[in-house]
């Protein structure tokens, strides 16, 4: 009888053995259909044997074999294998990530059709060459680039060419970007500059439809140039010839629940299976890329200027926050350079990292602060729909006419969110065409795509925006960018706070002057003299990064350390602590055993100790090796495997971006 081994999409790390039906044709990475329990479940072979240590007669048949979608190939389960050991996920859990979905409606056509239009290659500058001759050295070799290039120094044309030269050879080229569905901009430079390429873009907002065509185009060597989020770094690529990383830094690369798993780093070692060169772009590389770098593992390729000349990196200013005559937030100079962009006729784009209208509502008499009743954090006042909203949770109330502690009827919003900018900015210039960018006012299916087009034809003045609005976009007329709150990451209790803060303030003043006119920055700071806005106002990275590097050195955390977090939750407190004890002591147990080359750390309460009503808390592993903290961990997670506390959610995050 012939029997397969199957990775069920379950969590557990062991395999299933089924029995083949005769007549079915399945190979190593077939998907297959079969039953668990009363579950019917798509699974990947893992392997065909001739007998099984399960009785024969308990044996369970293969239902179906999926034959419209091709087996997974070789790389891809060493992939899954890879993702189960080094991140200690259940492998069926792995490898489902690399799956299409299974049934979907028709869809429509998979590849973009080629265009006859000419190709809009622009030729590169000296140091953009010298950059992609490096690269494609040698295409059927392993390496590492990181291009560290300041924003608007033409990397993405450093990637087209590249990918041009790849599919002129008949390879495919796989290019990974945060959020590409925000930045559609991406997308359409690559039709320009690539109109005879069969592309495909692959991420979540997509049909599952569309999802199943492209990924099948991908898998079938058809397309040839697949444009996707974190999750396309599993996409079958027969052909594949080179894998672009752009924005290497950027923290959506990281999936943050369920099988946690970091993509550069995927994308890297997919690219060491295949033998083949991997770009990894940014202006501001993460510490982990740049350390290896400076160390040689990487080639490190610089683009240090813009690649116009008559758009120089934009001047920045830092300007008093708390000044007499500023007016909602407003100082006296930033709102003079925007009534200058206004009587010129330029654009200015307001960047305010919070949405809502205040970030608390805070009572004047006692000083009862609005906080959520399920979270250990405050009530966002959002004045559009009157509401109270948690941003965690999702909680929303109504917003109390007094202070439920005291009766006050004096209740004064706190802070500054991006609802009380836009209404303080209307205040202030009356004539100007305001728009605000934001989760809340881009809901609605194509708003934002409407928005990003008045913006680009001229029909606004003034943008105040979130994040949603620092990457990828290319507004000409914008050349005044200015910067509210974001002192408050300086002093964060998150060790990457600043990291991340440099590389986010670096990309919103990446907006400015990326046309005809110059630009300007103005941040509003009350700490001008931190090293992150020394180096900030020189646009200078190396000078932040040694800074950033000394510290972490100092500290032994990453890229001088490995971390991994054990992460909990559990309605009950006691629940929570009795199994983090344990689990620590067990981890204490199993280090010492090992001569002590994992360092456990006591639990302690997690950044946001308390979300949705549950309690969180977690245990830190820390070690100067890695290979040592994969042994450790390994074992570790066997053990709490073994508690069986049904009280308490648990899970490992390994190389944790945050402690929250
Ligand atoms: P980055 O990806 O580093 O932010 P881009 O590739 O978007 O930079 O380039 C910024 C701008 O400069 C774009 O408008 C691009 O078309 C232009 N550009 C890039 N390289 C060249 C070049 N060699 N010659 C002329 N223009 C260029
Ligand atoms: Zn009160
Ligand atoms: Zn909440």
């Amino acid at each position: 009888m012939a029997i397969v081994r199957l990775a069920l999409p379950v969590a557990t790390h062991r395999l299933f053995d089924y029995w083949l039906p005769s007549g079915l044709d399945v190979q190593p990475g077939s998907v297959l259909l079969a039953r668990l329990g009363n579950k019917k479940l798509a699974g990947v072979a893992m392997e065909l044997i001739a007998s099984s240590e399960v009785e024969p007669e308990r044996l369970q048949p293969i239902d179906q074999l999926a034959s419209w979608i091709p087996p997974l190939p070789e790389d891809l389960r060493a992939l899954a294998r890879f993702v189960s050991e080094y991140y200690q996920q259940p492998i069926g859990q792995c490898l489902a990530l690399m799956l299409p979905p299974l049934s979907a409606a028709r869809s429509s056509p998979c590849v973009a059709p080629a265009s006859h239009a000419d190709a809009r290659l622009r030729s590169l500058n000296g140091e953009q060459r010298a950059a992609l001759d490096s690269i494609l050295g040698d295409t059927h070799a392993f390496a590492v680039s990181l291009l560290q290039g300041v924003t608007g120094s033409g990397k993405t044309e450093v990637y087209l060419a590249a990918a041009a030269r790849m599919i002129a050879e008949d390879r495919q080229v796989l290019l990974l970007a945060p959020e590409i569905n925000l930045t559609p901009q991406l997308s359409e430079r690559i039709a320009a500059a690539l109109p005879h390429a069969a592309t495909v873009v692959l991420h979540s907002r997509l049909s599952d439809g569309d999802r199943r065509a492209h990924w099948l185009a991908a898998a079938s060597g058809g397309a040839q140039l697949i444009v996707g989020t974190r999750l396309s770094v599993f996409t079958p690529l027969p052909k594949l010839g080179l894998i672009v990383v752009d924005e290497e830094h950027d923290e959506s690369f990281k999936q943050q629940d369920g099988v946690r798993y970091h993509a550069r780093d995927l994308a890297i070692y997919r690219a060491r299976l295949r033998d083949v060169p991997v770009i990894l772009g940014s202006a501001t590389p993460s510490l982990e890329s740049y350390a290896k770098a400076k160390r040689g593992r990487y080639r490190w390729l610089k683009l240090p200027q813009r690649a116009t000349l008559r758009t120089a990196l934009p001047p920045v200013r830092l300007v008093a926050n708390r000044i007499a005559g500023s007016v909602e937030g407003i100082g006296s100079e930033l709102a003079r350079a925007i009534g200058e962009r206004l009587s010129r006729r330029e654009q200015t784009l307001i960047f305010i990292n919070r949405r809502g209208f205040a970030p608390s509502l805070l009572c004047a008499g006692c000083g009862w602060k609005a906080e959520c009743t399920r979270c250990a954090s405050s009530m966002v006042l959002h004045r559009e729909a009157a509401r109270l909203c948690c941003h965690h949770c999702g909680r929303v109330t109504t917003i109390p006419a007094a202070c439920p502690d005291c009766g006050n009827q004096d209740l004064l919003p706190l802070g500054f969110g991006t609802q009380r900018l836009e209404r303080g900015i209307a205040a202030l210039y009356p004539n100007a065409r305001i728009v605000r960018v934001d989760r809340d006012s881009t809901r609605r299916k194509g708003s934002f795509d409407s928005m990003r087009e008045a913006i680009a034809a001229g029909d606004v003045d003034i943008m105040i925006g979130t994040q949603m609005l620092a990457k990828g976009h290319d507004f000409p007329r914008l050349t005044l960018v200015g910067v509210l709150g974001a002192d408050n990451s300086l002093y964060s209790a998150e060790y990457r706070a600043t990291e991340r803060l440099f590389a986010l303030l670096e990309q919103v003043a990446g907006r400015a002057g990326r046309g005809a006119c110059a630009g300007e920055v103005i941040i509003q700071t009350d700490f001008p003299d931190h090293p992150l806005y020394v180096a900030l106002s020189a646009h200078d990275y190396d000078r932040f990064a040694a800074t950033l590097l000394a510290e972490r050195q100092e500290l032994k955390l990453p890229p001088f350390s490995h971390l991994a977090l054990l992460r909990a939750e559990a309605k009950l407190p006691r629940a929570l602590s009795d199994f983090l004890e344990q689990a620590a002591e067990r981890g204490r147990e199993l280090s010492s055993r090992h001569g002590n080359r994992c360092e456990v750390f006591p639990p302690t309460p997690a950044t946001m100790p308390r979300r949705a009503g549950l309690e969180r808390a977690q245990v830190l592993v820390q070690s100067l090796n890695r290979r040592s903290l994969q042994e450790f961990l390994q074992q570790w997670r066997a053990e709490l495997d073994r508690l069986q506390e049904r009280r308490v959610r648990w899970d490992l995050d390994v190389d944790p971006l945050s402690f929250a």
